[in-house]
C-alpha cells in the first residue's frame, strides 16, 4: 500500500459514518451462525441477511448505528475492511447521492 493510500484509509473510521456498508446484501455461508429470524432466502435461494423497509440489516441498531450481533456477525461483515476499496466506494457512492439530492434540491 502506498503512502496516498495509507492516508486515505486513515481518514476513514466506522465512528463518524452511518454505518453505509450495512445496507448492502450479507451473503451467509454455512459457517455463519446467524439467528434465522434475522436472515432470510433471496428469490435465487442466496441466503442473506434481512433488511427492513428502509434497506438497513436487521441487526443494525438504528440509535446508535451499531451492530447488535457484533460479535457473532457474518464473515461477509468481518472481511469488509474499514478504509478497504469496497468501504471506499460505498462511502463515494453515497457523497454522491448526497450531492444528487442537493443539486435536485437546489432545482
Ligand atoms: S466499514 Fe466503511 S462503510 Fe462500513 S461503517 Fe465503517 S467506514 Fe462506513
Ligand atoms: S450483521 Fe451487523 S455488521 Fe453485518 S450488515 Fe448487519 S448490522 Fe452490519
Amino acid at each position: 500500500m502506498n503512502r496516498v493510500e495509507r492516508e486515505k484509509r486513515a481518514k476513514i473510521t466506522c465512528a463518524t459514518c452511518d454505518a453505509l456498508c450495512c445496507q448492502l446484501t450479507v451473503v451467509l455461508d454455512e459457517k455463519d451462525d446467524v439467528p434465522a429470524h434475522l436472515t432470510t432466502h433471496l428469490p435465487g435461494g442466496l441466503h442473506v441477511m434481512a433488511k427492513d423497509q428502509e434497506g438497513w440489516c436487521v441487526a443494525l441498531d438504528g440509535l446508535h448505528m451499531q451492530c447488535r450481533i457484533y460479535a457473532s456477525r457474518p464473515t461477509a461483515c468481518r472481511s469488509f475492511v474499514m478504509g478497504g476499496p469496497y468501504c471506499r466506494a460505498e462511502r463515494d457512492e453515497h457523497a454522491r447521492q448526497g450531492a444528487r439530492t442537493i443539486a435536485l434540491q437546489l432545482i
